[in-house]
């Protein structure tokens, strides 16, 4: 890959700076009615899931509210400020398919589009669709409580106001409870200092400060290579090293666009079609029909495609074949050794005790080639643990390193961490958190037995988790406003799923982590954090359903088709 000057890679900084400015939108927070005391169905977060379920149900004529605890839409896209978040999905294949005038109206300017245009893209469809009229902003649920008798939903919020509702559809999204490292003195730091989710809305200055990252997963992969051109100088704490790849991202051309809006068709029915709803699908020819170099030179191939391609359009074997998934690792610890000057950092940069894809992969920009700018520092925290954070920096037992700014970069509370911060009670006061405590248990992803009439977009165990997000939500949005608006056609007031179909689902996610190397990575996708308690990594949570989208999305069709088995209604 060639490497970037300094010059192109500042101007690339300032490009994206300059489009944050251009999209004043992004703040608004829309004109509000008030909100009433009884609806039919609340919806819970205005991101891609929240967005997509509003105009459904708007669409079908149910009386329906949604609660967003921000101050503005867009979920994930609205919270991660930080400079170089952007999709790892295609531009064109992350946003909503259901509108044909809208597919027509919206030019994706990059490959992989970042943060802001996002946010004006979620914005859009809000206006475009009038759905601002339906959004209350700055609602934060605090209690959910089902009311048996009543048949409906106590909801509370933040501020105190109150109201009910027949049915809740949660759409809280997979990673929005950030968690910090729970070092002494992370409070006493005198500089700025926020976990990325919580980037400031106000432009932050980096030139000519001292910043300390901390965290190597997918975010701070994107912040380091992002932000290492314009600071002064940057240490990077990193505890293990993740497999990353090229972006190879790009802009779009009129003429591309163009091209791209009359293939949608095709492309949305190619994703509905692969693992993950992306436009990458694994090669199935066989790994080991082919010799070293003919794998080599394949692999060549795809570190130049774009995106996922390296990742999810590999061989097949490369998820399930140890020594298949060796052989790869050790091809992209090469190409990490060749993009990065100093050996001994690049050995470093290196992990060691996972092998490629068994964590989710982070795609990159100049990250390797920001550790041969000679003031990036690589802080090995296996070797030089962080003791305490001190009112001046980091202090690791080699020292203390003066900062101006910390950027955790540490995570999230995932797939689960959004439910328990809400105090969710089912029938005969059970609390959602202490039936989790062991981990989700789920039908589907969608209902949980105990919980009537409470819906999940997206939620633990379904497929939506590790598929290209959009994708998942239309499909599972759509099968949770059929079964709503069959509950209400045929005059039933409660759905729940059967204890049977919940342990049965259960046990089925359980299983399909077997065939997959995954199931051995330290990542969130088995519940590994260790700024947790429970989450040390030697218990797997089974948070997401990797069966593939098309099987997930095929038992979601055939459960609606068998009259909702699985599911009682009265
Ligand atoms: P993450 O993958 O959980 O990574 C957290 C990083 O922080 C890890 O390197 C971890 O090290 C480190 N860390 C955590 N606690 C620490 C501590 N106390 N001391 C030192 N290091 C600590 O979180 P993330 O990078 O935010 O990514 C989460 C997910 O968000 C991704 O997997 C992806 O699904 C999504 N995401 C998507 C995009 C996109 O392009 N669309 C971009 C960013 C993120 P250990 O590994 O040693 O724990």
């Amino acid at each position: 890959m060639p490497q970037l000057t300094l010059l192109t890679r500042i101007s690339m900084f300032e490009f994206s700076t300059q489009k944050r400015d251009e999209f004043g939108l992004m703040n608004e927070t829309p004109k509000q009615n008030a909100l009433g005391d009884h609806y039919r169905v609340v919806i819970i977060g205005a991101g891609v899931g929240g967005l997509y379920l509003i105009k459904r149900l708007t669409d079908l004529g149910i009386d329906v509210v949604l609660l967003e605890g921000e101050g503005g839409v867009g979920g994930t896209w609205y919270r991660n400020r930080y400079p170089g978040a952007r999709f790892d999905s295609e531009s064109y294949t992350y946003g909503f398919s259901f509108s044909k005038s809208l597919l027509n109206e919206w030019h994706w300017q990059e490959r992989y589009s970042p943060q802001p245009e996002n946010l004006r893209y979620f914005n859009y469809v809000v206006e475009k669709f009038q759905l601002a009229e339906h959004i209350h902003f700055n609602c934060w649920l605090t209690h959910a409580h089902w009311q048996e008798a009543e048949r409906h939903w106590w909801l509370a919020l933040g501020d105190g106001r109150q109201l009910k509702a027949d049915f809740v559809i949660s759409a809280i999204g997979l990673l929005s409870v950030p968690t910090k490292p729970r070092y002494e003195g992370v409070d006493r730091f005198k500089g700025d200092s926020f976990h990325t989710f919580e980037w400031p809305d106000e432009p932050v200055s980096l030139e000519g400060k001292r910043v300390g990252v901390v965290g190597t997963g997918a975010t701070g992969i994107q912040v380091i290579g992002e932000i290492a051109p314009i600071v002064d100088s940057l240490h990077v704490f990193q505890r293990r090293p993740n497999w990353a790849a090229p972006l190879n991202n790009s802009a779009i051309s009129g003429a591309e666009m163009d091209d791209i809006r009359a293939r949608y068709e095709e492309i949305f029915e190619f994703c509905s079609k692969t693992p993950g709803g992306f436009a990458h699908e694994p090669d199935r020819r066989g790994f080991w029909n082919f010799t070293r170099e003919e794998r080599v030179a394949f692999w060549d191939e795809l570190y130049d495609q774009p995106g996922f391609s390296i990742w999810l359009a590999n061989f097949r074997e490369i998820f399930t074949d140890e020594i298949a998934n060796a052989e790869f690792s050790d091809y992209i610890a090469g190409r990490i050794r060749a993009r990065v000057f100093d050996p001994k950092i690049a050995e470093k940069l290196i992990p060691k005790d996972h092998g490629f894809g068994w964590q989710r992969v982070p795609m990159e920009t100049n990250y390797y080639e920001a550790f041969n700018l000679p003031y990036v520092h690589l802080v090995d925290l296996n070797e030089t643990p962080i003791t305490k954070v001190t009112e001046s920096g980091i202090e690791t037992s080699d020292g203390l390193i003066a900062l101006d700014l910390i950027v955790y970069a540490t995570g999230f509370d995932a797939v689960t961490g959004a439910f328990n911060r809400i105090d969710i009670r089912g029938v005969g006061g059970r609390s959602l958190r202490e039936k989790w405590a062991d981990g989700p248990e789920t039908y589907l992803g969608t209902l949980v037995s105990g919980f009537p009439n409470f819906m999940m977009v997206a939620g633990p165990q379904s497929a939506s988790s590790l598929s290209n997000f959009p994708r998942a939500i239309e499909i599972g949005g759509d099968w949770i406003a059929d079964l709503i608006s069959h509950v209400m056609g045929t005059g039933c007031s409660r759905v729940e799923a059967t204890k049977e179909a919940e342990a049965e689902w259960t046990a089925h996610v359980a299983e399909m982590y077997e065939a997959l190397l995954m199931r051995k990575g330290k990542g969130w996708f088995t519940g590994y954090n260790s700024n947790l308690d429970g989450h040390t990594g030697e218990r797997i949570h089974y948070f997401v359903y990797n069966g593939g989208a098309p099987k997930f999305h095929e038992t979601l069709r055939s459960v609606a088709s068998e009259n909702y088995r699985g599911l009682t209604m009265s």
